[in-house]
């Protein structure tokens, strides 16, 4: 029974949505109690879709995770919304309460700071808890620094696996002995003060001539790619004070020659 009446209660705020939006807008556009997962720019702000820009413009809140982060690309964009902080720390708990929303009629966008939500961001929780509440989710196209660095690194493209961050101490090992049988091309995201690290650990345990490509700063001023084999990147990177900036490193299968 209550089950019944919250239905009907999603319906008929459907329909006052529904009916507000065809009113405010010439364009169709339908934001009836959706969570919508929106990529945003990885650096460069122009990088983000049109319709993103129009899902951020009409939907009821925001979910991000630092709003001084989400504010400058929202307000570059002349969008003015109510934002809910959404990030590692209180994730459990918003997910509770996004849902709730949700289920009021509300529509919902889900941003992070940077590149698609759910991807080593704050995202699954709240999606997998939709889904199993029948909700709909909408999920648009957009930036992601994986999909960036592993097009422009020049290595194989047509079979790759995504690791993300490789933990800092327990399981690194065995995750890293992992990586070095395969045979596909390896997408990683590493921090600029371990960098020299895991080049270090990768240059210990595969064979030096295993093509790699770190990408930094994708998109912004200084994009870069130290593209060769590790030892070569190896070296080069050991020329400099320290490097800066966001990275991603993009380490070739086994077998990958050139
Ligand atoms: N959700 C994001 C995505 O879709 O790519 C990833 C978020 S994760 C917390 C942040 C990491 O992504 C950074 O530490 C870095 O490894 C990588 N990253 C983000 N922006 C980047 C950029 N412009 N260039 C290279 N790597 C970047």
């Amino acid at each position: 029974m209550l089950n019944r009446l919250l239905s009907y209660r999603i319906i008929w705020a459907n329909i006052k949505s529904f009916t507000k939006i065809t009113h405010s807008r010439n364009r169709f556009f339908p934001t009836l109690s959706i969570l919508y997962i929106v990529p945003t720019p990885i650096g460069n702000l122009a990088d983000i879709t049109y319709r993103a820009v129009e899902i951020l413009g009409s939907v009821d809140l925001i979910a991000c995770e630092d709003t001084r982060v989400s504010k400058t690309l929202l307000s570059h964009y002349g969008i003015e919304k109510p934002l809910i902080a959404f990030h590692q720390h209180n994730e459990h708990k918003q997910v509770e309460r996004l849902i709730t929303e949700l289920k009021t009629g509300r529509s919902l966008a889900l941003i992070s700071d940077a590149g698609t939500p759910g991807i080593s961001d704050p995202g699954f929780l709240l999606i997998r808890r939709a889904r199993q509440d029948a909700l709909p989710v909408v999920a648009l196209p957009g930036p992601d620094a994986a999909t960036t660095a592993l097009v422009t690194s020049g290595l194989p493209c047509d079979r790759y696996i995504y690791e993300g961050f490789l933990p800092h101490k327990k399981g690194r090992k065995t995750r890293l002995d992992r990586l070095i049988d395969e045979e596909r091309t390896v997408v990683l995201y590493e921090s600029p003060h371990r960098i020299m690290k895991l080049i270090s650990e990768l240059s210990e345990r595969c064979d030096p001539d295993r093509m790699v490509a770190v990408t930094r700063e994708l998109t912004k001023t200084y994009e870069e790619v130290i593209r060769g084999t590790i030892r070569q990147v190896s070296e080069t990177l050991q020329e400099r004070d320290g490097v800066k900036g966001e990275i991603c490193v993009i380490l070739a299968g086994k077998d990958y020659k050139e």
